[in-house]
């Protein structure tokens, strides 16, 4: 698997090292989205290896122009690419050495510094030593319109002539010119159209990106997006809009509803940097997608059978993610999260398969498993010291026995765990397809001394009705707010009115998808009491859990402690 870009236009002159950048970049953005879309490990460590081949190759070049053409700086060229050969090396080695603790995040921040502060070589007299000797320049990478014989034997990987198409809809010239801008520097073919007639009179099936402003005079833009929805369109979207925040959220909710990819949004004015992002990922998200799997080629799903075949070999397993007590950041319990530990596959996160457990009525046998192999955790961790709380993920189906609290109250009995130890995490929806039966054990849970908690409140449809009908004892606030605090004023307006709900009818609050200090800092602030997200760590597995506890990985953590037992 070759998973260098290709579709990245030829270039000459100082261009052509400009191109290498570009292409570095792609190979970056695909590693970042492969950690996103939790891609194959085989993959990742595919994409050092062409990122170690490919900066290489264009070190060389570099270095060979500049040393024939005498650029006065060359040793600060040199060293910039000697301390990326070894920070590479270092972090291939980490990552040959301790895969599953990979620090992902700190190897992308180091590559989109390097690489900015690589691409910003387009300083002034970079380029313009390359531009005055731009003869030679072509002659020694061998990129002259009249090719030469001369070759410097390293050469980028063949561009092919199939630029991502972008497509921009806004009836303001100034927007589309800005955007048309931003988006040949990233080699991505852009036309822009002031009105959706003439947008549609040039209408290609093969788009790769819109970006649609939703007002317009003639055919406003939620107009286009149930037209493009009708039209089958596989093409990323971006919405931009003036209005007020609730206008966009609005259309980002019909977009996605209607069948639409919506790759993000922009408020006007935006910045230029925040138009950049936006288009660099889509280049790098289109790369990807040709790389891994075209539309057509999309990965199939799970059966009922893989997942019989998986329970009955025990693969499914327990993953723990820490939540802190957010005034003093000590560890009070861990939310337990499946992860199906796939022989060929890796590891595969449960938004892949928990819908078809469900579907095929195999969820409870999961979750039991789960829950016993965490329970029987506990009890172990308890033997070391560790007095910490689990919150569990229950089904709606498993409120089908209305026994459920006494097989669970058994379990914990077996296992010398303390009921309060215990959460019981239902979300609205669950509580809404069971509502008798779910009221019935949800009640019962309670008298037997376990805690109930409202998952991912505030996105279902009757919240408020639930939190007076269930005896909940805490809350969590959705990570689509929280995730989103620090950016969109809204989400953190309902991130807040959660929190003071939550202490007003007197519930443990939980925020989970903590990722930055900045949020923290505001949900301490609000007095939110505990909290679960990257920023502490990700859901591990009990050994890694155990060594998280143990050493480094909370030392960047202020105050980290352990509550005492
Ligand atoms: P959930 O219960 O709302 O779990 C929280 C999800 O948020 C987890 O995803 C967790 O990895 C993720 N998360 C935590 N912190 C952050 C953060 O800072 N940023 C981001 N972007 N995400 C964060 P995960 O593990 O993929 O689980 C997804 C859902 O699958 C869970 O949502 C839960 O509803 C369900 N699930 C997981 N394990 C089980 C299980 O054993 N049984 C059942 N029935 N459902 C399960
Ligand atoms: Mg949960
Ligand atoms: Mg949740």
């Amino acid at each position: 698997m070759n998973t260098t870009p290709s579709n990245i236009e030829p270039a000459n002159g100082p261009d052509a090292l400009d191109r290498d950048h570009k292409i570095l970049l792609a190979i970056i953005k695909r590693y970042q989205l492969s950690i996103a879309n939790n891609t194959t490990h085989s993959f990742a460590a595919q994409l050092f290896e062409d990122l170690r081949e490919y900066a290489s190759q264009h070190f060389a070049r570099v270095e060979k122009v500049l040393t024939q053409t005498d650029y006065p700086d060359i040793a600060q060229h040199i060293d910039a690419h000697h301390l990326f050969s070894s920070e590479l090396n270092r972090f291939q080695q980490l990552y040959t050495d301790l895969p599953g603790l990979f620090p992902h995040k700190a190897m992308l921040a180091f590559l989109n510094k390097w690489l900015t502060s690589r691409t910003s070589i387009a300083n002034q007299s970079y380029r313009q030593h390359l531009e005055e000797h731009r003869d030679q320049v072509d002659a020694l990478l061998g990129t002259s319109s009249t090719p030469s014989e001369e070759s410097s034997g390293v050469q980028p990987p063949t561009p092919s002539n199939c630029a991502p198409k972008l497509r921009v809809l806004d009836d303001e010239h100034s927007i589309g010119q800005l955007i048309c801008n931003v988006a040949n520097t990233l080699g991505l073919d852009t036309k822009t159209y002031q009105s959706a007639k003439d947008f549609y009179s040039g209408y290609e099936d093969d788009i790769s990106a819109i970006i649609l402003d939703l007002h317009m005079p003639d055919i406003d833009g939620v107009e286009v997006i149930r037209d493009l929805a009708q039209r089958q369109c596989q093409a990323q979207i971006i919405l931009i809009s003036g209005f007020d925040g609730t206008v966009l959220h609005s259309a980002e909710e019909l977009a996605v509803s209607q069948g639409l990819n919506l790759a993000g949004s922009l408020t006007k004015p935006f910045r230029i940097i925040e138009l950049h992002e936006l288009l660099v990922s889509l280049a790098g998200k289109r790369a990807l997608e040709e790389t891994i799997a075209t539309p057509a080629q999309k990965k199939p799903e799970f059966t009922r059978e893989d997942i019989e075949k998986a329970l009955l070999e025990g693969q499914f397993k327990a993953y723990y993610q820490p939540q802190l007590a957010l005034r003093d950041q000590a560890l009070v319990g861990v939310e337990v999260l499946c992860r199906w530990q796939h022989p060929e596959l890796g590891i595969i996160p449960p938004s892949e398969f928990i819908h078809i457990a469900e579907r095929y009525d195999l969820i409870d046998t999961l979750t039991w498993g789960i829950l016993t192999q965490a329970v029987t955790q506990a009890r172990e961790w308890q033997n070391l010291g560790l007095d910490i709380q689990l919150s569990i993920n229950i089904s709606a189906s498993m409120f089908n026995h209305l026994d459920l609290p006494e097989k669970i109250l058994q379990l914990t009995q077996q296992h010398q765990l303390q009921p309060q130890k215990l959460v019981i995490e239902v979300t609205e929806s669950v509580v809404m397809d069971q509502q008798v039966k779910a009221l019935d054990s949800l009640t019962r849970l309670r008298l037997k001394g376990f805690q109930v908690s409202i998952d991912d409140f505030g996105t279902g449809y009757s919240s408020m009705l639930q939190l007076h009908r269930i005896p909940f004892s805490e809350i969590k606030v959705d990570q689509s707010f929280v995730l989103k605090m620090q950016t969109d004023p809204e989400a953190q307006a309902i991130a807040e009115t959660v929190i003071m709900l939550g202490h007003k009818l007197g519930l443990t609050v939980v925020a989970e998808g903590i990722e930055d200090a900045a949020t923290l800092a505001q949900l301490k602030l609000l007095n939110c009491q505990v909290g679960q997200g990257f920023l502490f760590a990700k859901p591990m597995s009990p050994s890694d859990f155990i060594s998280w506890v143990q050493q480094d990985s909370k030392d960047n953590l202020p105050d980290f402690h352990l509550l005492s037992a």
